[in-house]
């Protein structure tokens, strides 16, 4: 008999047939002797919902109180599985994070999972019964409700599979499985049979929501085996492996793209020793985090300074350049907050000259201006006008042959 973890998202389980649809799945799960402990999001909307009613109050509530009030949007829906469950004759109990144990730090509203206690869990299932969990939230030692982040289900379906050491961990979507880039904007994209968590976690980390960032690392570290999946039709999705087999061996595995950023630039700053962090020190202390960074060689001792932050923050940036500019002798304050990043991503680009000028070029052949560049060993970023995005991400889909089996 197997264990599993199957979490289903906001639109699988967004209006009562589709949980009625889940209820149904599971229970054809369950008459294949497998045992099952199911984690769901909330309703598609709920948490935004949730976010733009304590908006109308507060520009910035306390996270604390933030928490209290978006875990209630998983609450509605474990009880609701539940009753279907036991509507349709299956035993089913439903329960909040901390409930069911899951303890995090006090990191509200991007709180980590610092241990499961499974009992309850592991009671339930001796029982015959369904778990239910409210996923992207937790509990503090301190008994404060604390939530993972925009998308934490993931990371509680993946945690918790971990700590009930179960034989697979299935995140059931919206989409078929892990695509060479969003289906949702380049219909070409092809479903990846797997890919590696390196990839994968790069591929989270530089914008693709599939998956949470986090919940991959936690399964990279923890050995749990992770697949992606369809709600709404059979097929074996994506699983997240750790050695690529050569048949899917690609140079490139994907195209990530992140809407969330804005650029800034200090204009004609003095080219001395510590400017960079006259400039990000303060940038830092406000606690905005840094993405891209590009200082331009200066010829006649100034130098334009420009770096990427998250649209969020894009304001209160903004804010301070305009506070040290003149302390620094620059000369001007500009920034861009309709810009996105585009990234090319492959651990198979490692040893591969050209893909660079393949990207460029590509990029150059439809009109596209690049803003600003990155690399790392594994992939390529750049920043374009927001304009650009589907252009761009199709684009490069076509230059790198990714619709087509490698
Ligand atoms: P859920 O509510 O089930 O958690 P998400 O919206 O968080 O679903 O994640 C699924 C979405 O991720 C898809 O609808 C798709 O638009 C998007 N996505 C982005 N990049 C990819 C990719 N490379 N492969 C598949 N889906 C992707
Ligand atoms: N409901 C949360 C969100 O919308 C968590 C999740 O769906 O994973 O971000
Ligand atoms: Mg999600």
């Amino acid at each position: 008999m197997a264990l599993y973890v199957n979490k289903y998202g906001g639109t699988s389980v967004g209006r009562i047939d589709r949980i009625q649809n889940v209820a149904e799945q599971v229970i054809k799960a369950r008459q294949q002797g497998d045992d099952l402990v199911v984690v769901v999001s909330a309703m598609s909307g709920e948490t935004n919902r949730l976010l733009a009613l304590a908006h109308e109050i507060q520009e910035q509530p306390k996270p604390r109180e933030l928490d209290v009030l978006l875990a209630t949007g998983e609450q509605v829906t474990i009880a609701l599985l539940a009753m279907a469950l036991e509507e349709k004759g299956c035993p089913a109990r439903s329960y909040t994070g901390a409930q069911a144990g899951i303890v995090t730090d006090a990191a509200h509203t991007k709180a980590r999972v610092e241990s499961i206690d499974c009992d309850v869990i592991r009671a339930d299932l001796a029982a015959g019964r369904v778990v239910i969990v409210a996923g992207f939230q937790g509990v503090t030692e301190e008994g404060d409700i604390t939530t993972l982040g925009r998308g934490g289900s993931d990371t509680t379906a993946v945690a918790l599979a971990a700590a009930l050491k179960a034989d697979e961990c299935r995140i059931y979507t919206d989409v078929d499985g892990v695509y060479t880039t969003d289906p949702r904007v380049e219909p070409r994209a092809r479903r990846l049979k797997q890919i590696t968590f390196e990839e994968m976690l790069e591929m989270a980390s530089l914008g693709s929501k599939v998956l949470q960032i986090r919940s991959v690392e936690f399964a990279g570290k923890y050995n749990v085996p992770l697949r992606v999946l369809s709600s709404f039709e059979e097929g074996e999705g994506t699983l997240i492996t750790y050695e690529a087999q050569d048949m899917e061996k690609a140079l490139i595995s994907g195209i990530a793209f992140n809407r969330d950023e804005a650029k800034l630039t200090l204009e004609r700053v003095p080219d001395r020793p510590g400017i960079a962090h006259q400039i990000l020190g303060p940038i830092a202390d406000a606690n905005i985090e840094v993405d891209m960074i590009v200082q331009n060689i200066a010829g006649d001792g100034a130098t334009d300074f420009t770096f990427t932050v998250h649209r969020n923050d894009y304001k209160k940036a903004m804010d301070i350049l305009q506070q040290i500019r003149q302390d620094l002798g620059a000369e001007g304050v500009t920034g861009d907050a309709d810009i996105v990043k585009v990234s090319l991503v492959g651990v198979g680009m490692r040893s591969h000259a050209g893909i660079a000028s393949t990207m460029f070029k590509a990029l150059a052949d439809d009109g596209i201006n690049i803003r600003m560049i990155s690399t790392s060993e594994i992939k390529i970023s750049v920043v374009v006008d927001e304009k650009y995005l589907e252009l761009a991400v199709r684009s490069l889909h076509e230059a790198f042959d990714l619709g087509k089996e490698p």
